[in-house]
């Protein structure tokens, strides 16, 4: 599904250079629900959104369901990331003048979805995140919780490859980050594949695989037994 091999990133600040990414090999296949830890600064939100296509490597190479992902106009490279990726920020990022529906609808109104058709299916996600209740309710009117599993409806509701979260649990609680995470792990056991990037260790438990990025390089990569958030909900 994603394939990167040998991935290097710089950030010019005058004539200061930074390294950020140090030559990053990592795959993920179909399926999986992978973690990249690190602390703060290791370069994991450099490499997000270089996979999430708002971001481009200086040196390496990624390929996207066997797409290689390369000098791609901004008008290709928009229609790839609306096909293949959802995303999930630490800070929701949802439109704060629209509702819950008219949230989830919202990529689905840019892929030229008719409008009965975006309603259904924004309704269908609203319902598996279990806010079918909130659909006309504005994000204000939310708990934390709440927005994110909103973010999570739009993330799903034009049905992507990969679903890429920030820190999908950087801004809420212990017990509501169980409960996002315990959403995510029913979304990965539909057979989504899930990339996530967390700072917390009890997060990562609750993937599958722990990716462990360290000054831009990455220094452990290993397969874990999943602790399952419904055991903490
Ligand atoms: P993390 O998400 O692991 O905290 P980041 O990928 O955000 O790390 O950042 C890695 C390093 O790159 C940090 O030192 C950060 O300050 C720097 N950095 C990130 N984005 C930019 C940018 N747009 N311009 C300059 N430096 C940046
Ligand atoms: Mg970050």
């Amino acid at each position: 599904m994603i394939e990167i091999k040998d991935l290097h990133k710089s950030y010019q600040m005058g004539s200061n250079s930074l390294h950020v990414l140090k030559g990053i090999d990592f795959s993920v296949k179909e399926g999986e629900l992978v973690s990249i830890m690190g602390s703060s600064g290791s370069g994991k939100s450099t490499l997000l959104n270089i996979l999430g296509m708002l971001d481009e490597a200086d040196e390496g190479s990624y390929t996207l369901d066997n797409v290689p992902i390369k000098n791609l106009n901004e008008k290709i490279a928009a229609q790839y990331r609306n096909k293949f990726l959802g995303f999930i920020f630490q800070s929701f990022n949802l439109i704060n003048y629209k509702n819950a529906l008219d949230n989830v609808s919202m990529p689905l109104y840019y892929q030229g979805v008719k409008r009965a058709e975006r309603t259904d299916k924004a309704m269908h996600y609203l319902e598996k995140v279990g806010l079918a209740q909130w659909a006309t309710h504005l994000p204000s009117e939310m708990s934390g919780g709440q927005k994110q599993r909103v973010a999570i409806a739009r993330a799903l509701a034009s049905d992507p490859k990969v679903l890429l979260a920030d820190e999908p649990t950087g801004a809420l609680d212990t017990k509501t980050s169980y409960e996002v995470m315990e959403l995510i792990q029913g979304i990965n056991d539909e057979g989504k594949t899930i990339l996530i990037v967390t700072h917390e260790p009890d997060i990562a438990e609750m993937t599958k695989r722990i990716v462990n990025l360290k000054d831009g390089v990455i220094i452990d990569d290993t397969i874990v037994n999943q602790v399952k958030a419904s055991d903490y909900v």
